[in-house]
């Protein structure tokens, strides 16, 4: 049977001095073989795991917590729900009392993408290095209680910069109870519409790594016309 798919790329590219978490080495793409020189190219690619759309699993945070390669490829697909916090302000936590009205919309096992906007704002900036919108504890637990299956975000990172108040507790909690997150998306304007669409980001397998670059789709099921695949 002929399955006809739409598929979306929600992924930030990964390129030389490509933005990044602050406090981690640039990303170094070096051009070492030419085909003018050596007849192919290749290319060395020195990055931090946690660099352009990747995946955080349990070990970032947890000493004792599982690895890339520990978990299976089912852990990171899945359906997921798009919920638009376009409307949060530089700097700003999302709340359990910002999750509330999406409330009925979220379902168990869902990998809920939290859609800020800051994806667009991609740049070696400061709103997009250290001001994005992120996840409070609250809002992680609230989550927790939805008994979703993993948490995404376009932004730098699921917890907020400047202090551990507003980085780590979003991350313990979510990475502690053995859910998946995933980190700067790129969301495309038409998964706005409240749509269920299906989703997957598989991170590569780096062996006893807390974290690993991925490549994010969103699959719409219902949406393609003959036979027709088509990136956005
Ligand atoms: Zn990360």
């Amino acid at each position: 049977m002929k399955k006809h798919v739409k598929l979306y790329d929600l992924s930030q590219p990964i390129y030389h001095n490509c933005p990044g978490w602050p406090e981690y080495a640039p990303t170094v793409v070096s051009r070492d073989y030419y085909i003018t020189r050596n007849g192919f190219n290749a290319e060395t690619v020195t990055l931090n795991t946690h660099t352009g759309t990747h995946i955080d699993v349990p070990y970032h945070f947890l000493q004792d917590g599982r690895t890339v390669d520990d978990l299976p490829l089912d852990a990171f697909a899945g359906e997921a729900v798009f919920l638009d916090f376009r409307h949060k302000a530089a700097d700003t936590p999302i709340d359990g009392s910002d999750l509330t009205p999406f409330a009925n919309k979220i379902e168990e096992g869902d990998i809920v993408i939290l859609n800020t906007g800051w994806g667009k704002k991609r740049a070696s900036s400061r709103e997009y290095l250290y001001e994005w919108p992120y996840l409070s504890g609250s809002g992680a637990e609230i989550l927790l209680k939805k008994k979703v299956k993993g948490v995404g975000i376009d932004t730098l990172s699921l917890g907020g910069w400047g202090s551990p108040d507003k980085g780590r507790p979003c991350h313990e909690i979510l990475l502690g109870a053995g859910l998946f997150i995933v980190e700067e998306l790129a969301i495309p304007d038409d998964l706005m519409d409240d749509r269920r669409l299906w989703f997957s980001a598989f991170p590569i397998l780096l062996s006893g790594c807390g974290g690993a670059p991925a490549r994010a789709v969103a699959y719409d099921l219902t949406d393609a016309k003959d036979g027709h695949v088509s990136r956005s």
